[in-house]
């Protein structure tokens, strides 16, 4: 594609990593065809395509956003489904984080839309306040049906039907220490404690720890850890999600100056995909693009440090149909197709794949709430493909997706490390008792 900016434009940084990107796109409209907006929409200017133009005609122009820029970036998932799909290397993501932080610095949004924004970046990434807002949720929830019918409060229902009815308790394994590995010593790893997670189901942690330690490895929950800052970077919050990859960053540095670190691993892709990005993020830093490129090089999803580690046979093999739901920042974001897949396998279970498994299912961090209705068509896709594979459990490896497909899903919605987990000796996932694990115990 050819551009058009001037020199003096060319010398912010973050305009020339724009226009290199933008030069890449071929306007061939491949893209199209796997973007789950345009696919539910059917509007040009809601596909990758179409956001391109819309963001090189306000970076070329050097505007402000408007609102119809803002309407349609706003309604982008970032599933990278595009990138996916894009044969000339587009790197979308970059492109569409940059837009974003430009809506962030120009654009004044409806007083209801500025408050929820404000809301959500200083709720969720702290998990106290989290647990406390979802404890507040349950007064609210009488008032949903009002709340849907009036357009500016939907982001405000979506919010409580989200909201699950009972919380569990803070978990101790999200405290700062070490839990060492049972018999030979096979690696050390830090994990990320999270925050949305760490409220919503902090098994998830808990049973990769379990597991990680009953396989040998030590297990470094570091001090100082946060949210890695992908709820406020998805809107644009530039300051706020490099202040919490410094925090990481330098959490994680710290770890491994201690005694090394084989991994840093990730049990929700959406933060996965984040972290991997931090090199880029922080490149202009003098004072952390090293030490932050040398943790993305270390930043795992628990399934591709798990694939390497020559798992040794389960002990149960339980034959349970599982269907698999990869996330699209795992599958996009992070190109991790097969591990998961093969360690349900090995693990004993069958894995059925959703039609349409490169289709977000319409979680995308708070998408679901900022955007309810496109998401919940989305998500009933989703759970429609899901349920004509006959499967007995979904599997997936993002909290979002696992929240989001539970919903509207009939089936149990699990974390794939607690199924494996269980295939190697660990307790039975929650949940899940009238599944047939029940059976194969
Ligand atoms: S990130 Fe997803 S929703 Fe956004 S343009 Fe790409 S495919 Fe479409
Ligand atoms: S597939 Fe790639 S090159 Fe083609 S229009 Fe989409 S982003 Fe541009």
């Amino acid at each position: 594609m050819q551009t058009n900016f001037s020199l003096a434009q060319l010398a912010d940084p973050h305009v020339a990593e724009s226009e290199r990107i933008l030069r890449k796109c071929v306007h061939c409209g491949f893209c199209t065809a796997t973007c789950p907006t345009y696919v539910t929409l059917g509007n040009e200017l809601d596909s990758p395509r179409g956001r391109i133009y819309l963001i090189k005609d306000m970076l070329e122009n050097g505007r402000p956003a408007d609102k119809e820029i803002v309407t349609h970036i706003d309604r982008c998932l970032s599933c990278l489904a595009c990138m996916t799909t894009c044969p000339s290397g587009v790197n979308y993501m970059h492109l569409v984080d940059h837009a974003r932080a430009h809506i962030q610095e120009t654009y004044r949004r409806p007083l209801l839309d500025r408050l929820t924004r404000a809301m959500l970046a200083v709720v969720l990434p702290y998990p106290s306040r989290f647990r406390a807002a979802l404890r507040l949720a349950g007064l609210g929830r009488p008032f949903v049906g009002l709340f849907e019918k009036l357009p500016a409060l939907k982001p405000v229902a979506a919010m409580l039907k989200l909201a699950p009815a009972w919380i569990p308790p803070a978990s101790p394994t999200a405290s700062p220490g070490t839990h060492a590995g049972q018999g030979a010593k096979r690696g050390r790893v830090a994990i990320l404690t999270g925050c949305a997670q760490s409220v919503l189901d902090p098994a998830i942690n808990e049973t990769t720890i379990s597991l990680l330690t009953r396989l040998g490895v030590e297990v470094v929950v570091p001090e100082g850890e946060g949210c890695c800052g992908a709820l406020v970077h998805h809107m644009g919050r530039e300051a706020a999600a490099l202040a919490s990859a410094r925090q990481n960053v330098d959490a994680w540095i710290r770890a491994i100056d201690q005694g090394g670190l084989d991994a840093i691993i990730i049990t929700a892709s959406g933060c996965g995909t984040t972290i991997k990005d931090y090199g880029f993020m922080l490149r202009l830093d003098p004072a952390y693009a090293e030490k932050a490129a040398r943790v993305s090089s270390l930043a795992k999803d628990i399934t591709e440090y798990l694939a390497v580690l020559d798992l040794p046979e389960p002990v149960r093999k339980p034959g349970t149909i599982v269907a698999y739901h990869s996330a699209c920042s795992m599958q996009h974001g992070q190109k991790i197709t097969r591990q998961p897949k093969e360690l349900l396998a090995k693990a004993g279970f069958v894995v059925r794949e959703p039609r349409e498994g490169h289709l977000c299912c319409g979680s995308a961090g708070t998408y679901n709430i900022l955007q309810p209705e496109i998401s919940a068509k989305l998500r009933d896709r989703k759970v429609k493909n899901i349920e004509a594979t006959g499967a007995e459990i979904v599997a997936t490896g993002n909290i979002g997706c696992i929240t989001q497909i539970a919903s509207a899903a009939k089936l149990p919605v699990v974390h794939t490390i607690k199924l494996l987990d269980w295939a190697y000796g660990g307790p039975k996932p929650e949940g899940v008792s009238d599944a047939k694990l029940v059976a194969a115990e």
